[in-house]
């Protein structure tokens, strides 16, 4: 039979989200569970792939079966399309598998025309009634020039606004039928203007190109960045949803809202949401006018708001979930319009997580696997300095819609954020209200501030989904986007003024107020507790000072997966010492010079030792080219120079002689220690006297240093540098008299350590994976160039993601995978962990728990996210 591409929403189920999207398949759910959804249909996402497969067009057979879809709506709903008796108006609206909230089209109103107005007014003669009929047109004139024809909303917009001035008023609702019908014609005639063609009139046409808009918007910038932060595949593609208008903006007992079953701010077991009368819904999203709170629905529309609050009821015991909800009013009767499981700021998520498992919705595995990994980073947000904000006066005040402190200069554009952001300031975006091309802007910006739009304004819920610290909805400010300025509180702000924001409770203030970084409270033990108690990935972390590994330690890190030891020689004290080793001309002299350095070394590695109580510490010998190292200034080359007993030219010499073509595949790794195996044997003794120093401190601890070698490619290579550091170590236990076993591993970066696993296995004690390298050598990636270029490939569709973020598990995987194959075998006793900054990435983390890791390890404020990431790889993969 042939592909069947449309489904009702009689037809589906929420167990049809790959295929029907996440609102399809919602809607069909509700539809099946008897609540009030108007009866429409779901055009699959298989036929948006199909669309993009026959070169962005919609085939025959797609379109044929919407248009049987059209046919059964018609006959369930008793309208007819482009009918002059009883005309049915549709909304096309864009639905993927994971909801992508602002980011895709939406039209409403589809269906319109001159003769359809006129028919539609005709048949009722209540002056507000025409009103309603041309509001509609005008907004579906606008919508789908902007949408569907890509006509910039701007013109409309300005249209609007001379006529509200013309008109003396101040908001869209104040306008008279004779204004919006003037205005719909001033619409088709810019329509013309800008595309120098008649706007269509045929609704089937109109459905068309919407549909066609929608499939397209898939592969709009916004939603292509959006797609690579939250790791949804372009593969999956969108589905569309045709649904007969309930009409929101029909008359005063009309309405439109969007709620969440719980604060998704809070988590607090609370109604939450907005209400507009006499509106459709993007005017509560777009922020267009600042909407009443959802309580105040229970006096204007008193039934049909306890309609809602049992479908609110019927919902979260049917999805087991918090929901976010669309819904219209029309005539005072309730319609629900979507339903989602609604995002939420991290605080909320972990307490709507507990929540939900003491109310006996979820089992702790399934509150474990609710939770976005990537939204726990908002937890760790700065806040304000207690003490500075104590002693400032907000200047006004706005929705509190996403949480955390955010202080900078004020910028007016999503550009002037981004480009700003580039150069290093930090930004706080002030605008009237943001639109979703703001997304890359938004982004860059530190905070978002708006003088439109409620909670559910795309500023708050964007902000909300980034993390970002957001405060909507500050009516006080007179703003004048063009000439970059705004008042509030009698203060005028221009571009490059500092301010600060609270995205908690919606305080603005002038000037910058610190910031500090968070404390962890709540649930977030409850909840870790559980990923900890599923996971069987140990997680680890990258640390270098004992400053990090003690924040590392707090947020729940196992054992050190990395320690950079060259971190340790940049600073002040020893530099010089290493800037002497680099150019000493005998083993003598260098070793001089690194005796000088050892002290610092051991010192370092006990505090990094007592920092992690007794838990594994891997320490990885010196890595960079050694040019890194080398002065730049002319007078730190004297210094150096007067140091040594070397003129100036000599040290100019030795420096230019360390230049390398490729540094990173240059003299780096363990080729330093076979040229100068008098580092390893530094590095080697701080490891082991530290140890041997507290461990004796501590006997309650086991303290067994793991030494790592960088950049291993050739077995031989890591036999000759173990050599020298198990002499060195043996003869320092020795000498102390002393049990301390400690083990010699190596990093796998290079891919022909990978594929001679086996051999290399009989070395070594561990594997390490270095994903950064690993990638870098295994692309022919450059690490620090490739961003000049990724954005192109991005455009191109060659890659959907920056490979050194997100593991490449095709290729750097199936390297991990082949290196695990080929050394365990051969040493069963090897354990193998990830140190890349993939460590810290959760689909990649479930890589690892795939292939059989035993710990990853990952920046300290990511130890979290992997923790959890961790325990949701071993739930799903049970
Ligand atoms: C790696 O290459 O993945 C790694 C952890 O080492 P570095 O980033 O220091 O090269
Ligand atoms: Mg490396």
């Amino acid at each position: 039979m042939a592909n069947k591409w449309v489904y009702m929403f009689s037809e589906g189920d929420m167990s049809m989200r790959n295929l029907l999207g996440g609102k399809g398949a919602n809607l069909a759910e509700m539809t099946s569970i008897g609540l009030p959804v108007p009866q429409g249909f779901t055009i699959t996402t298989e036929a948006c792939t199909q669309y993009y497969e026959d070169g962005r067009k919609i085939n025959d057979e797609i379109m044929a079966q919407a248009m049987e879809g059209v046919k059964k709506m018609e006959e369930i709903n008793g309208k007819k399309f482009g009918d002059l008796q009883n005309p049915l108006l549709v909304s096309v609206r864009s639905g993927a598998r994971a909801s992508m909230p602002g980011m895709m089209d939406t039209i409403l109103n589809l269906g319109l025309n001159d003769e359809v107005v006129a028919a539609m007014i005709k048949g009722n003669p209540d002056p507000k009634f025409e009103r309603f009929v041309y509001d509609s047109y005008r907004r579906f004139i606008q919508m789908f020039s902007d949408v569907v024809m890509e006509v910039g909303k701007k013109y409309f917009e300005q249209l609007i606004d001379a006529m509200k001035e013309k008109k003396g008023v101040k908001f869209d609702v104040e306008l008279t039928a004779a204004d919006l019908k003037e205005l719909a014609e001033q619409f088709k005639a810019e329509y013309k203007k800008q595309l120098g063609e008649d706007f269509p009139s045929d609704p089937v046409e109109q459905l068309k190109l919407a549909i066609e808009a929608v499939f397209r918007s898939w592969d709009n910038p916004r939603a292509n960045v959006y797609r690579r932060d939250n790791d949804i595949p372009y593969s999956w593609g969108t589905a569309v949803n045709v649904m007969p208008m309930v009409f929101g903006n029909l008359n005063d007992e009309s309405g439109t809202g969007v709620a969440f079953t719980r604060d998704p701010a809070t988590g607090e077991n609370k109604l939450m949401g907005e209400f507009l009368i006499n509106a459709q819904g993007e005017d509560v999203v777009a922020g267009v006018r600042t909407p009443m709170p959802i309580a105040q629905m229970e006096k204007e529309f008193p039934e049909a708001y306890a309609e809602f609050i049992k479908v609110c009821e019927t919902l979260e015991n049917h999805y087991h979930d918090m929901q976010d909800m669309e819904f219209t009013v029309e005539n005072k009767k309730l319609y629900m319009l979507q339903c989602r499981n609604g995002k939420r700021t991290a605080p909320a998520a972990l307490k709507i997580a507990c929540d939900l498992v003491d109310e006996g919705h979820k089992t702790e595995e399934e509150a474990v696997a609710m939770i976005d990994p990537r939204n726990l980073d908002t937890l760790l947000h700065p806040q304000f300095d207690a003490a500075s904000l104590k002693a400032a006066t907000p200047i006004g005040k706005g929705l509190g819609a996403s949480p955390g402190a955010a202080c900078g200069k004020v910028v007016f554009t999503a550009d002037d954020a981004a480009a700003w952001a580039e150069k290093g300031e930090k930004v706080v975006l002030v605008r009237l209200e943001t639109s979703p091309e703001d997304i890359t802007g938004m982004k860059a910006a530190q905070g978002i501030l708006t003088v439109r739009g409620g909670m559910t304004s795309h500023a708050a819920v964007v902000a909300r989904g980034m993390g970002t610290c957001c405060v909507s909805g500050c009516g006080d400010i007179a703003m004048d986007e063009e000439n970059k300025k705004f008042t509030l509180a009698g203060q005028t702000f221009t571009e490059g003024s500092e301010i600060s924001i609270d995205g908690t409770t919606g305080n603005i203030y002038a000037g910058l107020i610190p910031t500090v970084d968070a404390t962890i409270a709540g649930e977030f033990g409850r909840v870790m507790a559980w990923a900890d108690k599923y996971r069987t990935l140990k997680v680890r972390t990258n640390a270098d000072t004992p400053a990090d590994a003690k924040k590392a330690r707090e947020l729940g890190a196992e054992g050190i997966g990395l320690c950079r030891t060259e971190h340790m020689f940049f600073e002040e004290d020893r530099i010089a010492a290493f800037r002497e080793m680099i150019c000493s001309d005998t083993v003598e002299e260098r070793e001089a010079a690194l005796d000088k350095i050892l002290p610092y070394q051991q010192g370092d590695f006990e505090a990094l030792y007592e920092a992690l109580e007794g838990n594994p510490v891997t320490i990885r010998f010196l890595d960079p080219p050694l040019h890194e190292f080398v002065p730049t200034e002319e007078e730190d080359i004297k210094k150096l120079a007067d140091a040594q007993g070397k003129s100036v030219d000599e040290i100019k010499t030795i420096i230019a002689s360390l230049h390398e073509f490729n540094p990173m595949m240059g003299h780096r790794g363990c080729r330093l220690a076979v040229t100068y195996p008098e580092i390893a044997k530094m590095q080697t003794k701080a490891v082991i006297r530290a140890a041997i120093n507290v461990q004796k401190a501590h006997a309650d601890w086991t303290v067994k240093p793991e030494i790592m070698i960088p950049l291993v490619c050739e077995v031989e290579e890591l036999k000759y540098v173990k050599k020298i550091v198990v002499e060195t170590a043996d003869a320092e236990i020795a000498a102390a008299g002393i049990d301390l076993k400690y083990e010699v591993g190596t990093m796998i970066e290079i891919p022909r350590a990978a594929l001679t696993a086996d051999e290399i296995a009989k070395e070594a004690d561990f594997f390490c994976f270095g994903t950064n390298d690993l990638t870098q050598m295994t692309f022919g990636f450059s690490r620090d160039d490739a961003g000049k270029f990724l954005d192109a490939y991005y455009d191109a569709k060659i890659f959907e993601n920056d490979p050194f973020a997100k593991l490449d598990q095709t290729g750097v995987g199936k390297l991990m995978e082949t290196a695990i194959k080929l050394g365990k075998p051969v040493n069963p006793n090897l354990h193998v962990g990830i140190c890349g900054e993939h460590g810290g990435d959760p689909s990649s983390v479930e890589f690892c728990h795939k292939i059989g890791l035993d710990y990853v390890s990952c920046s300290p404020f990511r130890v979290p996210i992997a923790r959890l990431a961790a325990a949701q790889a071993a739930i799903a993969n049970k």
